[in-house]
């Protein structure tokens, strides 16, 4: 038996669907989940009907959930924070070219990162703050997201590829439990366009979720791990539950579970 949850508290498109998928409607308030014993082409359906439909995981075990991990940008939070900053600086067009290709999975992360980071060298670290303060936004959801998982006492953190003053104040601002990014070099308030330390590519986030779990003492088929971009997939990829948030193609492919239409609270429906 399968079980199809619905992401949504439209009566009329649960009849429907439940009808398509000779399935049990069961309404849980906040969505709708459908017993079946067809294997529903969930792309397929969210296409039609335009709202988030998933599968209940049978492998992973919600009731063991122990760690959130989350990257940041176009995640956690509604932009891509080096591309503000170079907004702001006026170079906009040439670092985001460089972000969509490295998002896309064209360009090593890596020598990407180092290369947009060189861009911004003379930039004024209080830009940082400006951005934070004036373009940085929470997605959606992402507030009630934390709230529920901690009433559940799970640890939190965030995993980035962006910048640790940016993760660092998210950190604060949502009570995250932990977090990891970049640190770039500052000298005389202005950013030297140098990276210090690894940069945190695909490798060192998928990395981050298992040092997380040796601090812990948690398996890592107990984390769930929310992202959007092509450097999240390792990570993913050895975590319990997986989640592609309004995610490149890349991932709704080889995530757990797709949002494409709701906020981040939409996890919340599987518990
Ligand atoms: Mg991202």
């Amino acid at each position: 038996m399968n079980t199809v949850i619905l992401h949504s508290h439209d009566l009329a498109i649960a009849q429907k669907l439940a009808a398509q998928l000779k399935g049990d409607l069961d309404n849980r308030q906040s969505h709708f989940r459908i017993h079946t014993k067809l294997f529903p082409d969930l792309e397929q359906l969210r296409d039609l009907y335009r709202v988030d439909i998933n599968l209940l995981s049978e492998t992973f075990n919600y009731s063991e959930a122990a760690l959130l991990v989350s990257d940041m940008d176009s995640t956690l939070i509604t932009i891509e924070s080096i591309d503000e900053i170079a907004k702001i600086a006026g170079i906009a067009n040439k670092v985001a070219s460089i972000t969509e290709q490295a998002m896309q999975g064209k360009l090593d992360f890596t020598s990407s990162f180092k290369a947009r980071v060189s861009m911004l060298k003379g930039t004024k670290s209080e830009t940082l703050e400006r951005v934070y303060n004036e373009h940085l936004r929470l997605s959606e959801g992402a507030e009630e997201l934390i709230k529920f998982v901690k009433t559940i006492n799970l640890k939190t953190a965030v995993i980035s590829g962006g910048l640790s003053y940016f993760a660092k104040r998210l950190q604060d601002q949502l009570g995250l439990d932990n977090y990891r990014a970049n640190n770039v070099e500052v000298a005389d308030d202005c950013l030297t366009g140098n990276v210090i330390g690894k940069v945190i590519d695909a490798h060192e986030k998928a990395q981050y979720i298992h040092d997380l779990c040796a601090q812990y003492g948690f398996q890592e088929n107990q984390v769930i791990a929310i992202g959007d971009g092509a450097n999240d997939l390792e990570m993913m990829k050895i975590t319990g539950l997986s989640v592609a948030y309004h995610a490149k193609p890349l991932l709704q492919k080889n995530c757990d579970v797709v949002i494409k239409y709701g906020g981040l609270d939409t996890i919340i429906d599987f518990f």
